[in-house]
């Protein structure tokens, strides 16, 4: 048993194992089949990892753990893509008619109010907690510091309020859902959460197979990123479009094919 402060509700409690990308990812993915290396992949900036359970340490409590996965994963996880080709959240969208539709380019967007109801919420809240526990927390695999991001101690703190239920979502912040078009979805791959800068808005990014979150945050982001955002002040937005177009995408695509685990990492422990 390790007491210490929960990041969330910074009450002295006995620390749960924390993951950063939810554990339930992990479990779905797994190939019981492939004996040398069972975990799905794991890729960051640098590297691809194969072992799933080091991305891990006493972060929160017991309760705030399970307000994530009741207000959020245990939901989204479901709805992405499967290794046994259902890919819930993309059939629910393609049985709608799309708002605008770019045949060329291989675009369409859906306003999502009507079909997913008080579900967005999920989507949010689920996004929202990853973003939150990339920045604040130090996330390691074998000492190497992995999936940090800054989303700014005031946001930090915004964030950590809304994900206790103690405040509304911050009003500077954008969430975009990307769902990928393609046939054939890299399932296994998770990117932990990475950050670029546009001026003066942060846009931050991670992936779950198939389903792409883009946060975008600055005093700017509700008027210029608004219209197309899932958590929009005039519609609820969700995109099916090419993961391939996409730039975090794209590199991660290429450091698949290249990537070659390193040390204890190739055993894929776990
Ligand atoms: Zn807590």
């Amino acid at each position: 048993m390790r007491l210490g402060r929960c990041g969330l509700c910074l009450q002295q409690k006995e620390l749960q194992n924390s993951h950063l990308l939810p554990a339930a990812l992990y479990r779905q993915f797994r190939d019981p089949s492939a004996w040398s290396n069972p975990n799905p992949v794991l890729v960051t900036n640098l590297r691809a990892f194969t072992s799933s359970q080091q991305l891990s340490s006493p972060f929160l409590c017991a309760d705030c753990e399970s307000r994530f996965s009741v207000n959020g994963e245990n939901y989204v996880v479901i709805q992405c893509a499967n290794r046994d080709g259902s890919f819930n959240l993309r059939e629910l969208l393609q049985s709608a008619s799309p708002l605008l539709e770019d045949k060329t380019n291989q675009i369409a967007i859906y306003d999502v109010h009507r079909l997913l109801g008080t579900k967005v919420d999920q989507y949010l809240y689920f996004s929202t907690s990853v973003f939150w526990r990339a920045s604040a927390h130090r996330w390691k695999i074998g000492g190497e510091r992995i999936g940090q991001i800054s989303l700014g101690e005031q946001y930090q703190e915004q964030f950590r309020l809304y994900l206790l239920g103690q405040a509304a979502f911050p009003e500077n912040a954008r969430i975009y859902v990307h769902v990928s078009s393609e046939t054939h979805i890299p399932l296994t791959v998770t990117t932990v959460p990475t950050t670029f800068r546009m001026g003066r808005a942060h846009r931050h990014k991670f992936c779950i197979p198939g389903v792409l979150f883009i946060l975008f945050l600055g005093s700017e982001v509700s008027k210029t990123f608004d219209d197309l955002a899932l958590n929009g002040s005039k519609q609820q937005i969700m995109w099916i479009c090419q993961w391939q177009k996409d730039s975090l995408l794209r590199g991660i695509l290429k450091r698949m094919q290249s990537a070659i685990p390193t040390g204890n990492l190739r055993k894929g422990k776990g």
